[in-house]
């Protein structure tokens, strides 16, 4: 039976780096609600518009809408699929129980923990690239030359408008009184699986991709 693996973690715990790596290596297609909202940004539509303000003040867009982006997306899917920053309320993991029902898919949530002093430095490091997503960050996975994506030669890194410390301050409060809930849910209902987000990035695939 295919999977929806649900990847659990605080902002900066790494989730989006290492779905991306499962995605490239192993062909799990990584669906992150995320990266669909930043690809909003530039419509020029009151939705996007109300959308980009929530996620700039480091707060979260209503279950619903959420919710119906993740409905279409995975409708596409016809094997195992990775959610990146999906669920994040109690009202979004039952609406993914339902759905995962109707697609005939387990879940398998596997958290990815790090300390919080760890998670501020990670968020205020992280830099992107523009073109391909690809994520970097100044202390631990800097690109070969310095602010330039290593894809991407001749474009500049981006720093993400909600890593700023106001929004980062309110992205972790937020994360741990409504999603971190989630990790005893999914312990409860003997789905959860642990990776420790600390170390070097291979390490951490490593120990992910046993699990999966
Ligand atoms: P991320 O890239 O996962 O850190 O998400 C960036 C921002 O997108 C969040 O701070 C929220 O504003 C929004 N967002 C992403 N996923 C969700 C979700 N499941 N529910 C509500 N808002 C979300």
């Amino acid at each position: 039976m295919s999977k929806i693996i649900v990847l659990i973690g605080a902002p900066g715990a790494g989730k989006g780096t290492q779905a991306r790596l499962l995605e490239e290596r192993r062909g799990i297609p990584q669906i992150s609600t995320g990266d669909m909202f930043r690809e909003m940004k530039n419509d020029d539509t009151p939705l996007a518009k109300e959308v980009q303000a929530i996620m700039s003040a480091g707060k979260l867009i209503s279950d619903e809408l959420t919710f119906q982006i993740v409905k279409n997306r995975t409708g596409r899917e016809k094997d195992s699929y990775i959610l990146d920053g999906f669920p994040r309320t109690a009202a979004q993991a039952e609406m993914l129980e339902n759905l995962a029902t109707e697609q005939n898919r387990t879940i398998q949530a596997i958290e990815v923990y790090l300390p919080s002093e760890e998670l501020l430095k990670r968020l205020t490091g992280r830099r992107s690239c523009p073109v391909c997503g690809e994520i970097y960050n100044i202390y631990s996975k800097p690109p070969q030359q310095e602010n330039v994506c290593d894809f991407h030669p001749a474009t500049q890194l981006t720093h993400r408008a909600d890593d700023n410390e106001e929004s980062v301050s309110t992205r972790l409060a937020t994360y741990e009184e409504k999603t971190k809930p989630l990790i005893d849910y999914y312990q409860r209902t003997e789905r959860l699986e642990k990776v420790d987000g600390k170390g070097d990035l291979e390490t951490i695939y490593q120990e992910l991709e046993k699990l999966i």
